[in-house]
């Protein structure tokens, strides 16, 4: 008998790491599932369901048989929808050519940085970070530059810590606005001055607006629109439909950027997944052009959240924790109660033993001594998850 031969995989596979947050999240589930009672602080989803008009849409979609095909670059009323949404929202100047239609945010971010990395390229990423941005660049063949910022400046991304990440090799700024995980947010001044940072390198500047939507205060438009008029073409966007209308499961998310970048992804995406689901767009499709007013409900109640989680948490000796910008993150500093030579990774798996209290480990963003806490679940669990969280840091206090 031959011996079998061991089973080779591609080297770029060797150079990732599955996603932590998904993982967290899969042993909540897991967990629950088992009959556990986890309180999931983990979810980087709404708990709220997706809107009834959304859901309907998805719905009549099916029943109108629109179960085929759409165009590769998504439904041409979606397009322009979702370029109309971004000029009643932040006075951007963008056309349906300049959208393409992705299955998800992650997908909108992969196509940009295939179309516009190559070899050695260097991508700016503020850490703490949400771990897909590295990952993708290093996919690309592309080099993610780490450049911390300070908790005590509330993790700001400014000029002045960039630029001297800043080289000749700089092919791309990425500002997560507000930020997963931090939920920092930069002010009007700070992200021209980002712009202007680059404007004579060549560098493009990608916002990333997962969480825009879900801001606490009105995002500053008009620096946006500053950075498209400076930057033109070399400013992009990775949007989704996944948080701020409660779809994460519908998988809609788009890229947004001068035609021939968005010719390109489509390039890419019609060799890899095609159109994103033709039913999910029209949800997605209700999701933009309806009157977005029950979002502010939403923001009302994570805002509220987001204090009350906070407060709790402060309540534990040497504890600190900022107040996020928006999204459904808070980003606690949990450093003194870590033992000599432990990681946040090892105290995230000893909460979820201990309490069942599902977190993510700020090893996952680059960031040990923190927790991501989010708060993406019901004022009662909110409360049932503080209290537990309370009782392991008193318990970690005395052993
Ligand atoms: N973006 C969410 C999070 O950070 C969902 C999980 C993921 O896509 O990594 O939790």
């Amino acid at each position: 008998m031959t011996e079998a031969k061991s089973l080779r995989l591609a080297g770029r596979i060797g150079q990732i790491q599955p996603s932590p947050t998904m993982a967290v999240m899969a042993e909540a589930m897991r967990l629950k599932a088992e009959g556990v009672d986890v309180v999931d602080f983990s979810a980087g989803q709404p708990d709220f369901p997706t809107p009834e008009n959304i859901k309907l849409s998805g719905e009549k979609a099916i029943a109108d048989n629109f179960t085929r095909y759409t165009p590769n670059a998504g439904m041409p009323e979606l397009r322009q929808a979702v370029a109309d949404r971004y000029r009643e929202d932040y006075g951007l100047d963008f056309d349906s050519s300049n959208v393409i239609i992705t299955s998800g945010g992650k997908h909108a971010l992969l196509n940009l940085m295939l179309s516009l990395i190559d070899p050695g390229d260097e991508v700016v990423i503020p850490t703490p970070y949400w771990g897909t941005f590295a990952e993708q660049v290093r996919l690309a063949g592309g080099e993610p530059v780490f450049v911390a910022t300070s908790e005590d400046d509330g993790f700001r991304m400014t000029a002045e810590v960039i630029a001297p990440a800043i080289t000749a090799r700089t092919r791309i700024l990425l500002l997560n606005f507000p930020a997963n995980p931090t939920g920092a947010v930069i002010g009007d001044e700070e992200i021209r001055a980002l712009g202007d940072l680059i404007v004579d390198r060549g560098a493009l500047f990608l916002w990333d607006d997962t969480y825009a939507r879900l801001m606490f205060e009105p995002a500053p438009a008009a620096a946006f629109q500053y950075v498209q008029q400076k930057l033109g073409e070399r400013f992009v966007i990775a949007g989704t439909a996944s948080k701020a209308y409660a779809m994460t499961g519908w998988r809609i998310g788009w890229a947004m950027g001068s035609e021939a970048i968005i010719k390109a992804c489509g390039s890419l995406q019609s060799q890899m997944t095609s159109n994103a689901s033709s039913i999910s767009q029209k949800a997605a499709l209700t999701a933009v052009k309806a009157d977005q007013a029950p979002l502010a409900e939403m923001i009302a109640e994570y805002r509220w959240r987001a204090s009350r989680l906070r407060e709790s948490l402060l309540e534990i000796p040497n504890l600190r924790c900022g107040m996020p910008g928006g999204g459904f993150y808070l980003f606690p500093n949990v450093s003194h109660y870590l033992r000599p030579g432990e990681t946040t990774t090892e105290l995230a798996s000893e909460l979820l033993d201990d309490v069942r209290v599902a977190v993510v480990p700020g090893t996952a963003f680059g960031c040990d001594g923190h927790l991501r806490v989010s708060f993406a679940c019901s004022r009662e669990l909110i409360e049932e998850g503080a209290r537990r969280v309370k009782r392991f840091f008193a318990a970690r206090a005395n052993s």
